[in-house]
């Protein structure tokens, strides 16, 4: 454990690497989700030295506490040490989990901020890491987890209704109204709709309703149906959140 008092030109708080790069051939620059101070950027010296203080005290998708001085270089702070408090070892040994945690931790350093602090969203970013380890491996959990961060962020696509006026049929997604919209509405605003089998839009909306993941993994969908929630939430997130292609390819190998 770290002292308990840092002197005030440190802060410390709970983090977890959001990316890490090589910054020399000793030193790592991170980029971290901490839970006090939002997205922070540190530079860890000699990080990769054998006696080193950072040393086995961080990795991928794991929980450290922190510490680093208050004083800034351009964007970078400079790490003093940290511990790992949470390792999360299960995406170690599997690689489906470990590709889910890895578009969860891309989806969350891309759409941060830097230093925008916000403990619900180090807390939700947690709390999926600690599900992807048990659920990881399951396409719908990654679905209900992208639907998790859309609500988290307040856009929440709309699944049930015209996102326009209200009406309840004749409904085809589009993306950049934030869900649903009727027939007229898409014809008279020239809106891109893409196909939306009702079956699709219900499962959509029953998971974006569940609470925990446990009653959804287990769901048996078709190869097409697969296909099709990938397609939608694809094209929303790629709209709003800037997702990448290669979450959707990775999506393949999911259960
Ligand atoms: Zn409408």
């Amino acid at each position: 454990m770290l002292p308990i008092w840092p002197d005030p030109v440190t802060l410390k708080t709970t983090a977890i690497p959001l990316a890490c790069y090589p910054y020399s051939s000793t030193s790592r620059i991170v980029h971290w989700l901490t839970r006090h101070h939002g997205k922070v950027s540190t530079l860890l010296k000699g990080a990769l030295r054998p006696r080193s203080l950072f040393l086995g005290e961080y990795e991928l998708f794991g929980t450290s506490e922190l510490l680093y001085f208050a004083k800034r270089t351009g964007t970078l702070y400079t790490g003093k040490e940290c511990a790992l408090l949470h390792p999360r070892p299960t995406f170690r040994t599997d690689w489906r989990a470990m590709q889910t945690a890895s578009c969860i931790t891309a989806l969350f350093n891309k759409n941060t901020p830097e230093e925008a602090p916000c403990p619900e969203l180090f807390e939700l970013f947690e709390e999926l890491l600690d599900l992807a380890e048990e659920y990881g491996n399951s396409f719908p959990f990654l679905v209900w987890a992208e639907l998790r961060f859309c609500d988290h962020h307040g856009h929440a696509p709309n699944f049930g209704s015209c996102t326009l006026c209200g009406a309840a049929s004749m409904l085809a997604f589009s993306a950049a109204s934030g869900g649903t919209v009727c027939s007229s509405c898409s014809k008279d605003k020239k809106l891109a709709t893409l196909g939306s089998p009702p079956d699709i839009l219900t499962i959509l909306q029953s998971w974006q309703q569940a609470v925990h993941p446990a009653g959804i993994v287990n769901i048996k969908l078709s190869a097409k149906q697969k296909n099709q929630l990938s397609t939608l939430l694809g094209c929303f997130m790629r709209h709003h959140f800037g997702t990448s292609p290669e979450t959707r390819r990775m999506e393949k190998n999911l259960t």
